[in-house]
């Protein structure tokens, strides 16, 4: 109810497209579209498998866990804050190794088919370095999160949502200059194409930060773009794919879409989304902790890290569910971003051209299964965002008819 209150709350209601009924057939050949949904098909099954395969070692570990794990969550209750941060790190090193044969077999299959250029080698490093960067978010989580529980060992759900809120926070603001770094190299975007972000950013009225170009392609060919950091690290990021393969007009939809999240300030609201989710959130993960733990939260006594595993799970599967209930937040506000782009470069062709580009060289499904949609896409599908195009290029059509047409 609390996702629900919270997107009605934030969910934008004007600035939006009315998106054409497009028919694909006319925007891909038949080739193409069979090649998007033979890779996206088995693709999507085997990112559900991997979700479930991790939830599952999850549920064991908390519920059921073996004997060995039990003795080690034993000895971690000696010194109950480390032993917090190193439970909290063994289960975000064990969740995400569960999965790695999946994620390898996800890798070849991006590979076949063109998507990925990475040989397993480099990407097996990439995996190890997400796998440290998580764990050390995991780790520092779980110390906060077991000195909390142990202060407040009846309500530690509401220091919890704080909790939530902060990490959140920080991780927006660091993720631009301490994580990506660690995996790409970002370069200060300069030239004509930095003036012309700068005019675009004038007329959105919105001051953009910094605008980096990054070297995604020396793992990737697909392209794309986002916005990320907020205060002094806010930036746009441009694909070096994108820049180098397209016409300026296609950057600049792209560019334009982006200064649209600035301007409506997307970021920090979807983080006022999760402040106004967290607290609920949070009640819901300390009642499933404590169910799933059993007779409390470890028994007699403060709670200690033997407890962190029924916690996790409790926390794994409420933010899954929120997840997919913020997804709808999130296409709402990518589609007005769409329509203001649209409106501030009025080139709905560009517009079009690289909502085809993005699907084409990104391999995503224009149209995938509605079920699929609704629970995971954070955009609207490639034959909506075509719709928005076609439908703004028409209404400009029949403005200039009627003689208006002022941009
Ligand atoms: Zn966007």
């Amino acid at each position: 109810m609390a996702a629900g209150l919270a997107t009605l709350l934030l969910l934008p209601r004007d600035g939006l497209i009315d998106p054409a009924s497009v028919d694909l057939q006319e925007y891909f050949r038949p080739d193409q579209l069979e090649r998007a949904a033979d890779f996206r098909g088995l693709q999507r099954l085997l990112g559900l498998a991997g979700i479930a395969l991790s939830g599952l070692t999850l549920a064991v570990l908390a519920l059921w866990p073996p004997r060995p794990v039990r003795a080690a969550l034993e000895r971690a209750g000696r010194r109950p804050l480390l032993g917090a941060a190193a439970v909290a790190v063994g289960l975000s090193v064990t969740v995400g190794v569960v999965e790695l044969p999946l994620a390898i077999w996800r890798h070849e299959r991006s590979v076949d088919f063109g998507l990925a250029n990475q040989a397993l080698g480099p990407w097996l490093v990439d995996f190890a370095k997400a796998t440290a960067v998580s764990a050390v978010y995991a780790g520092v989580a779980g110390l906060l999160a077991m000195a909390i529980i142990r202060r407040f060992p009846r309500n530690w759900w509401l220091p919890g949502a704080g909790l939530v809120v902060a990490v959140a926070v920080v991780m927006v603001y660091v993720q631009p200059v301490l994580v990506a770094p660690l995996f790409n190299d970002f370069e200060p975007v300069r030239g004509e194409l930095r003036a012309e972000v700068t005019r675009l950013a004038d007329r959105a009225g919105v001051d953009v930060g910094e605008v980096y170009r990054v070297d995604a392609s020396r793992r990737t060919n697909a392209i794309n773009a986002y916005v990320g950091g907020i205060g002094h690290t806010k930036r746009v990021v441009i694909y070096d794919n994108l820049i180098d393969d397209h016409d300026p007009a296609e950057v600049r939809s792209v560019v334009a879409h982006e200064l649209a999240h600035v301007h409506y300030d997307d970021l920090p609201k979807g983080l006022l989304w999760v402040a106004l989710v967290a607290p609920a959130g949070m009640f819901l993960v300390q009642r499933l902790a404590e169910r799933f733990a059993r007779g409390g939260l470890g028994g007699p006594g403060r709670p200690g890290p033997a407890a962190l595993p029924a916690v996790v799970l409790g926390f794994a599967l409420v933010s899954f569910a929120l997840g997919c209930a913020g997804n709808v937040l999130s296409r709402q506000v990518e589609a007005r971003a769409d329509a203001y782009a649209l409106a501030l470069t009025d080139d709905p062709r560009a517009a079009i051209a690289l909502d085809r580009s993005l699907a084409l060289r990104n391999l995503s499904d224009p149209d995938p299964p509605w079920l699929y949609r609704t629970l995971f896409s954070t955009h609207p599908p490639t034959v909506e965002r075509i719709g928005f195009g076609v439908a703004y290029e028409r209404e400009r059509a029949a403005e200039r008819r009627s003689g208006g047409g002022d941009p």
